[in-house]
């Protein structure tokens, strides 16, 4: 017997003896203990039926056993008890039924649920399929690999673009198909995925190499994915950018063509304005142009004043693009801009350029020179606008604002750039147009003055050489007369007239000089001449002034010639100049050493002295006219400061430079001339001493000799007859012109300046009569200008020479002339 079911046997007895107890009227107790007994053995695995023979087995003993009423009482306690004992069946029962509903409810909704699970099933497959075949059939590769890169799924795509069939794919790492030179920062790139860096990496540039494709740019984008329980995944997207990259590039080769079509169109429109500014020396038209320019590149409209002095702008130009706006600008003429705005003053107002998205009524009631100007301006409203000023120094010359197109849009910085560098070029444009004005008056006045200057030292020379021709003229005879050169003092006297008459004459000369070189009418003849030659005869001329100061003068000629191209007697002045200077500005002891030599090109003069020296802040001024040095180094022998500067523009005229140099006050100094050296050598020049050596040998003419200057007339009557000519002589042009008639002269010498008809009527009058028209005939002028001779020979005289006229040269001069006729009647 098992250990079960002896306790079962256990139970049974012990629910039997409570149960007799009780239906043998024991009470209550009795029955407690019954079902004590029934429960410990129902929970010990005996079933109802067993229970239920357990029961009838005791209740059988109790009725075998009792008797009567006992009997009756035991059945009565037996079926109470039945009765008790069925009750929790009962409930059970119930409870069962309750149950059994609840559980077929349940399972009528695990039935729904189960049919809507399947439901879900089927869609989420069909949606799995849906996505293979869209993943399949995309056109974009998509690839679905482990963390580390290596694929577990490719699409369609995928395995054209990576050049693999679709089911090799799988196994392979996407770091195959990237560049050799990306690979390692690609792997490294994606260890960020694995340490959870990050979820996601978009446009991943990277260079992808398929197996027999060029390699190509590619741009990546990957995704973490994460669908537990299974293992994370990366979800990746991959473009060919070549199409992408090549639009780039187009697009930027667009952008760049449509940048530099802008700034060519920029660049012209600058352009064209910049040469509108400058082809015309009338600004005001030239800015009026530049505006009405403007319109067909930028605006619609263009206002444009000036502003001067302290006035207000002053309206310069409305130009407009709109033709169907002819009368609106008409109207806007008649008013300024910004004349009397509300906003400040426009010098305050413009100091750089503005721009202004939308013209506002409010800004025209500002802007407006008046509430009609106002109403007007309204009618651009909506519009943007640029207003920029014409500014030099600080100073507001003008404005200029620009109105755009309607429904053009709001004008850029760029644009306002581009108008405020117009801006300026009008405003040099106009600043220089007021420099011109201001120069062009500076130069009428200085041109006026240093006409007047010209003017007075052409009269004052004329006054002094008249005067100066006798003094010059009689020191010469008595010089030679027997009286005065057998008296020391007299003759000493008379050389010292003659020294100051010479001076004075060189002075004279030299103011014509300047005020011809100014006027550019210096004459000038052009032959070749041989430079040492010319230095050879200044030393000559210099010797006698050196040896009285007691200044040793050393040369140092080159034997071969230095043939120049020019004026041997400008030439000759200046090297006097040079060489009278190094004399004058050398202490009695000094030296003054001279060179001469051609060379490379060049002939070379230098006059080096050991004199007084130049004071630096003085050797720059030297060769301007009038510039004299200061007192503390001026000798009585300074002149008229006037020798240098003619030296140098003689100098220039004949292509050569002349310049000084000196170490200092003291130091002595170096003027250096250089002149280029003449192409061809020809044979010295004949001198003009020659020239005038012949013509002591002529045979006397018969002279008609007109001055209204006792003195002259007798100085040089007296001369001409000691050089073998018979004179006539007349003190005024009518008693000359009958003189002419009656006397039929070789020559006529005339001065020309002489009261009643002066002497180029006089010629013109000769040159009437036939008998005299041939008559070769002289101007003895104080007038030296190269006009005044011009001026001579218009009127009918052959030949002009200015006082005081040596007797030698009028002499060579009458010999050349009637030489000349003879050989024409011949
Ligand atoms: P001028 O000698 O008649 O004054 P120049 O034009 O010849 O006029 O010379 C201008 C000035 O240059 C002179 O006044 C003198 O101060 C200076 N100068 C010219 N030559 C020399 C020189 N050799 N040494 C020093 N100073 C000189």
């Amino acid at each position: 017997m098992s250990a079960a079911n002896g306790i079962r046997g256990l139970i049974a007895r012990q629910y039997s003896a409570a149960l007799r107890e009780y239906l043998e009227g024991r009470g209550e107790e009795a029955l407690r203990r019954a079902y004590e007994a029934g429960r410990r053995g129902m929970a010990g695995g005996m079933g109802v039926l067993e229970m239920t023979a357990v029961h009838r087995r005791a209740l059988k003993r109790t009725l075998r056993n009792a008797r009567g009423s006992a009997r009756d009482f035991a059945i009565l306690q037996a079926l109470s008890c039945l009765e008790e004992s069925l009750s929790p069946f009962e409930m059970v029962l119930r409870g069962v039924r309750e149950s059994n509903s609840r559980l077929r409810q349940s399972l009528l909704k695990l039935k729904n649920v189960n049919v809507k699970l399947s439901a879900a099933r089927d869609a989420v497959e069909s949606e799995r399929r849906r996505y293979h075949v869209l993943f399949d059939f995309a056109p974009d590769a998509y690839l679905v690999t482990s963390l580390d890169g290596v694929i577990r799924e490719g699409n369609a795509a995928a395995a054209a673009l990576l050049d693999c069939p679709k089911e090799a794919l799988p196994g392979k790492s996407v770091a195959d198909f990237i560049s050799g030179a990306e690979r390692a920062k690609f792997l490294d790139r994606l260890t960020e995925f694995q340490n959870g860096g990050t979820g996601r990496i978009d446009e991943w540039h990277l260079a992808i190499q398929a197996s027999s494709r060029p390699m190509f740019p590619g741009v990546l984008t990957a995704a973490l994915e994460r669908d537990e329980p299974h293992e994370p995944s990366l979800r990746w997207l991959i473009r060919d950018a070549t199409e992408r990259k090549r639009l780039e590039q187009k697009r930027a080769r667009s952008l760049v063509d449509h940048a530099k079509a802008q700034a060519a169109r920029r660049f012209e429109f600058l352009a064209r304005a910049s040469s509108l500014l400058a082809e015309s020396i009338d600004v005001e038209a030239s800015l009026i142009a530049v505006a009405r320019l403007s319109i067909s590149y930028l605006a619609e409209w263009c206002f444009l004043s000036l502003v001067e002095g302290d006035a207000g702008p002053r309206q310069l130009e409305v130009a407009h693009a709109d033709r169907r706006a002819f009368e609106l600008a008409e109207q806007l003429r008649r008013f300024c801009l910004f004349r009397s705005t509300s906003l400040g003053k426009p010098a305050d107002l413009f100091t750089a350029g503005k721009m202004i998205d939308e013209i506002s009524p409010e800004w025209c009631a500002a802007a407006g020179e008046n509430p009609m100007h106002a109403a007007l301006l309204r009618h651009l409203c909506g519009r943007s606008a640029m207003i920029v000023p014409l500014r030099m120094h600080d100073r507001l010359l003008g404005l200029v604002t620009f109105v755009s197109r309607p429904g053009r849009g709001r004008y850029r910085a760029p644009e306002l750039a581009m108008v405020e560098d117009l801006a300026r070029r009008c405003a040099m444009a106009v600043e220089n147009a007021r420099l011109y004005r201001e120069v062009i008056a500076e130069r009428d006045k200085a041109e006026k003055a240093s006409r007047a200057k010209d003017e007075f030292l052409a009269i004052l020379s004329h006054e002094l050489r008249n005067p100066l021709m006798p003094v010059v003229g009689w020191t010469r005879v008595l010089k030679n007369h027997a009286v005065i050169a057998q008296d020391p003092e007299l003759s000493e006297g008379v050389r010292s007239m003659e020294r100051s008459a010479q001076t004075l004459a060189r002075l004279v000369e030299d103011c014509l000089d300047l005020a011809c070189i100014s006027e550019g009418r210096i004459r000038m003849e052009r032959k070749t001449t041989d430079l040492n030659q010319i230095v050879v005869g200044c030393l000559e001329s210099v010797r006698e002034m050196a040896s009285m100061k007691g200044v040793r003068i050393e040369h140092k000629i080159a034997p071969d010639p230095a043939p120049v191209e020019g004026d041997p007697v400008r030439l000759e002045q200046v090297i006097t100049n040079l060489l009278v200077n190094g004399v004058k500005y050398t202490h009695a002891g000094g030296t003054v050493a001279v060179t001469c030599n051609g060379l490379d090109g060049q002939a070379r003069v230098e006059v080096a002295d050991s004199g007084i020296g130049i004071h630096p802040a003085f050797l720059g001024q030297i060769f301007e006219p009038f510039r004299r040095g200061t007192n503390s180094w001026l000798t009585h022998e300074s002149g008229l400061g006037l020798g240098l500067a003619i030296a140098r523009r003689i100098v220039q005229m004949h292509g050569g430079r002349i310049w000084a140099e000196s170490k200092g006050l003291n130091c002595g100094s170096t003027f250096r001339m250089v002149l280029p050296l003449a192409k061809t050598e020809s044979a010295a020049p004949e001198t003009d001493r020659a020239a005038h050596a012949s013509a002591l040998n002529v045979k006397g003419a018969k002279v008609l000799l007109i001055e209204d200057s006792e003195d002259i007339l007798f100085l040089v009557k007296m001369e001409l007859e000691q050089m073998g000519h018979s004179i006539v002589t007349a003190s005024d042009g009518v008693s000359g012109l009958r003189q002419a008639r009656l006397h039929r002269p070789d020559v006529v010498i005339s001065d020309i300046k002489m009261p009643g008809i002066d002497g180029y009527e006089l010629i013109r009058e000769i040159r009437a009569i036939p008998e005299l028209c041939g008559v070769p005939a002289i101007a003895l002028t104080g007038f030296g200008a190269k006009n005044d001779f011009d001026k001579a020979a218009a009127a009918g005289f052959d030949a002009c020479i200015s006082k005081p006229a040596e007797p030698e040269e009028l002499s060579a001069l009458i010999h050349t002339l009637t030489t000349q006729k003879h050989a024409i009647k011949a």
